[in-house]
Order: C-alpha cells, then sequence, then structure tokens
C-alpha cells in the first residue's frame, strides 16, 4: 500500500446505492418485495424506444464516436445551446470528474455549500485538493455572502446542485449571478432540472465562468446505462474534450440518449406523474406526527425525525423492507431522504414511516 499516495489511500468510499439483491438479503425478503427509494431512480424505467433500438442495433463491434458529433447535435437541440459548448459524459459524475481534474492542483480548494451532492468533495480529494464547507442557513438556503467571504487565491470552483441534493431546494438566479460575479468557477448541477423547469443555462452565454450539469440518470430513467452532460464556455468544451478518455460515452449509452429524446413525450408525461406523486407523498408524510417533510422541487423528499431518532427510523425502515437515504454528517443524521416511487411505494414507504414512529415513540 506504500505504492499509493497517501491522500488517495486516506479515501472513504462513496456510499452507493446497493443493488435489490443486496438489500433484500439484508431485510430477509424475495428481490421483488424491496422497495427502493434510495437512489433517486426513476420508477418507470427508460422510454419505450430506448428497449427496441437498443435490441435491433448491430454495430457494438464498432468503438463510438470520441467527438460525440451526434450526440452533441442532439443535446444543442435539446438544451437549446451551441454543440460546441457541450460535452457528454459517463454520467454527469463524469464531467464532475473530469472538471475538478482539469482546474484543481494539489492543496487548491473547492467551496461546498453544505450539505449537498458527496461526488463534489470525493472528486476534489482525489485531485488532492481542499474542501471548504460552507453551511447553508437554516433553510438550506446558499449563504452567498459566507461563500464569497471563504474565496481566496487558492479557491479554484465553487459546486453545488439546484435543486439540491438531498435538499430539494433551488438555489435562486441572484444567488448564481452574485457567485458567478466574483470571478472563480460556478458549477451548477440541474441533475433534477426536469422536475422543477427552473434553470441557469441561459446564463452560460454571458458567464464564461459557468458550467452547468444535466443528466439522462433521472428524468429519462437511464441512470444504469450513464449518460451525462455539461455545457460550458466553448474553450473550457474544447479541453474537456481533450481530457476525457476518447471513448467515455458507449454506443449502448449514445443510442439510448437518442431513443429517450426522440420518446421525449412519453417521458416528460412520466416526469410530471412524478412530481404530483411528490406532492400526495409530501402531504401524507406531514401527516406522521414528528416527521417533517421538506419542501422539494425534484424526485425525492428530505425528511426531519425527532432528535437522536435518525439512525433508528432509518434501521426500522430497512427492516420492514423500506431502502431510503440516510446520511451520517451531524446536520443530517436526524434525517432521511426518500425518492418517489410508484404510488404503491409511497404507501409502502408512509406506512412502514407511522409504524417506525409509533414503535420508536
Ligand atoms: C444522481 C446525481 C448525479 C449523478 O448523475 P449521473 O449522471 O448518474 O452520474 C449528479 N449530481 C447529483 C446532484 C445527483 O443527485
Amino acid at each position: 500500500m506504500d505504492l499509493v499516495q497517501d491522500h488517495i489511500r486516506a479515501m472513504k468510499p462513496y456510499e452507493a446505492v446497493e443493488s435489490s439483491e443486496v438489500l433484500a438479503e439484508r431485510a430477509g425478503i424475495p428481490p421483488d418485495k424491496v422497495v427502493r427509494l434510495n437512489g433517486n431512480e426513476n420508477p418507470y424505467s427508460s422510454a419505450p424506444k430506448v428497449t427496441e433500438t437498443l435490441g435491433s442495433y448491430d454495430q457494438y463491434n464498432r468503438y463510438p464516436d470520441p467527438d460525440q458529433h451526434q450526440i452533441r447535435a442532439v443535446l444543442s437541440d435539446y438544451l437549446d445551446v451551441e454543440p460546441e459548448r457541450i460535452v457528454a459524459g459517463n454520467g454527469s459524475d463524469e464531467i464532475i470528474d473530469l472538471t475538478l481534474r482539469m482546474v484543481l492542483a494539489p492543496g487548491d480548494r473547492i467551496l461546498d455549500p453544505t450539505p449537498t451532492f458527496g461526488m463534489y468533495a470525493i472528486c476534489a480529494n482525489i485531485c488532492g485538493g481542499k474542501v471548504v464547507s460552507v453551511p447553508r442557513d437554516d433553510s438550506f438556503e446558499i449563504d452567498v455572502e459566507a461563500t464569497k467571504l471563504a474565496l481566496d487565491s487558492r479557491t479554484r470552483a465553487v459546486l453545488f446542485a439546484s435543486p439540491n441534493n438531498p435538499t430539494g431546494n433551488i438555489a435562486q438566479e441572484w444567488q448564481v449571478r452574485s457567485l458567478l460575479e466574483t470571478g472563480v468557477l460556478v458549477v451548477v448541477d440541474e441533475t433534477y432540472y426536469e422536475f422543477c423547469g427552473q434553470t441557469v443555462m441561459p446564463l452560460v452565454r454571458e458567464y464564461p465562468n459557468l458550467m452547468v450539469l444535466r443528466t439522462f440518470s433521472k428524468w429519462a430513467g437511464l441512470a444504469g446505462l450513464r449518460i451525462g452532460l455539461g455545457v460550458m464556455d466553448p474553450e473550457m468544451a474544447q479541453v474537456m474534450m481533450a481530457v476525457k478518455p476518447p471513448y467515455n460515452v458507449n454506443v449502448g449509452a449514445e443510442i439510448a440518449l437518442m431513443a429517450s429524446l426522440a420518446d421525449k413525450a412519453v417521458l416528460i408525461k412520466r416526469v410530471q406523474s412524478i412530481v404530483a406523486e411528490r406532492e400526495r407523498m409530501f402531504s401524507l408524510i406531514e401527516g406522521i406526527p414528528g416527521v417533517k417533510p421538506w419542501p422539494s422541487q425534484a424526485n425525492f423528499i428530505l425528511c426531519q425525525l425527532p432528535e437522536g431518532k435518525g439512525r433508528a427510523v432509518f434501521e426500522g425502515l430497512c427492516r420492514r423492507g423500506v431502502f431510503v437515504r440516510h446520511f451520517s454528517t451531524p446536520r443530517l443524521v436526524d434525517h432521511i431522504r426518500a425518492s418517489v416511487g410508484l404510488p404503491h411505494e409511497t404507501d409502502a414507504l408512509v406506512d412502514a414511516l407511522s409504524d417506525t414512529m409509533k414503535e420508536l415513540a
């Protein structure tokens, strides 16, 4: 192990979502009884055209196009930005990784308005970068003044999600502009954009230091095929194209992307169902004594639990076959994040949560 750099050896693995088989074994139930609300996945699977097209394609022996011509063209249409601003990745996770490798030298810093998505810190640490957490305020809004005060000569980027994961709230445009005016690279991760319709995408033409991330994992149900993207300054995009692995987006993912956009109407209908289900789920959770759901613009709801009860509630749900996300950070230890699934999954969550709360009362 002394072959490995110290800061790499110190890395803790990202707590990724486990397979339904592993979860089922833990709860002692069959895999098809697992209620899987821990990964913000789309419960409706991918668009019908995706499976059709993938099954009939017969050129998997060929490498994908390293310049992403077709991908950039169709994404340009979907996103209404110039193709030369777009870089597609093996999930938006890859774009986060590429970006930080491009901008961070060992000892450089990123600012992280916490709580937020964990991958920013992980990727920064791999680069030997330091992560400076700037706590969000009591309603999980970004503290813009504190963030600006935390900037120093070694700060290379500010990264956050909007809607934020796991809190579900949106960064206001004035907040994003205020951070952009400092000149630092601002990465706005709009993974959940399609569930809320609010975006800072038009600002990429105004600010060369803005990068916007999107993905097909959540709204389009392609988490398992890995396709995400970044929209940025064209010169930055050109550099990223040179840095990325040549075949980072595999042919299956490329086909699935095209088919999803061809089937957009179906997917948007499903997004609308998920949004409606989110509102129903919110009301039901609000009715459980001791549980406070936070309003969400995404496909999940953060639920605040009585002090000291977070871990026990999470475990109570696991025993009942309902898997949600629990975070061990001090600020979120008494919270769980539940993804919006199908209506019967909401009902199972609400029943299990009510039972668990009664048991712990
Ligand atoms: C799920 C998620 C991602 C990862 O998206 P992929 O495209 O699947 O890599 C990125 N950012 C946030 C905030 C997420 O919640």
